[in-house]
């Protein structure tokens, strides 16, 4: 196995540990949103596909007969990471956590579209196709967030000023 092939390989279990990182923290969002029903139904819908994505994940780095063992480490790694993401979903205000949310989604569209290259560069298209699939998820997830996130925050605004409860 090449040097770069273990890099790869690497990087497909950064992700997977981010995948399993986001189900932690998306579970936290959608559990304490109360008002914002559409918010929560996407947030719902993106908690499957993540779960689908560590799934892709896995297969392919079974496939390459990867070792998995190292996977609880770079998990700690990325915990350290997600944390400050976390510490914002914790915080109990909609906007800032759509915000964070959106953050987030970036993160990963930048993992999938740095890891696409790589396993292209190492001759890994199953990789790369699994992480294409993810990609696009990703963007659709941002993109919803980035068109939805002038309406929460309205919402927001509106549920706060008529004496409501607003934050989730
Ligand atoms: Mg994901
Ligand atoms: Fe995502």
């Amino acid at each position: 196995m090449s040097d770069g092939r273990d890099r790869v390989v690497q990087w497909l279990r950064d992700a997977h540990a981010m995948e399993q990182q986001a189900e932690t923290m998306l579970n936290a969002q959608a559990s304490r949103l109360e008002h914002y029903p559409k918010l929560r139904q996407r947030i719902q819908r993106h908690i499957e596909e993540t779960k689908t994505q560590a799934a892709r994940l896995q297969t392919c780095l079974g496939q390459l007969a990867s070792d998995t063992s190292g996977v609880k480490d770079l998990a700690g790694r990325l915990a350290a990471m997600a944390q400050g993401l976390g510490g914002m979903f914790a915080g109990d205000e909609v906007v800032k956590g759509a915000m964070a949310g959106y953050v987030f989604e970036h993160v990963e569209i930048a993992s999938y579209v740095s890891l696409i290259s790589a396993a292209e560069h190492e001759g890994l298209p199953e990789a790369a196709r699994v992480c294409r699939e993810n990609l696009e998820e990703e963007r659709a997830m941002a993109d919803w967030l980035q068109n939805h996130l002038p309406d929460v925050t309205r919402a927001f605004l509106a549920r706060e000023q008529a004496g409501g409860p607003a934050k989730r």
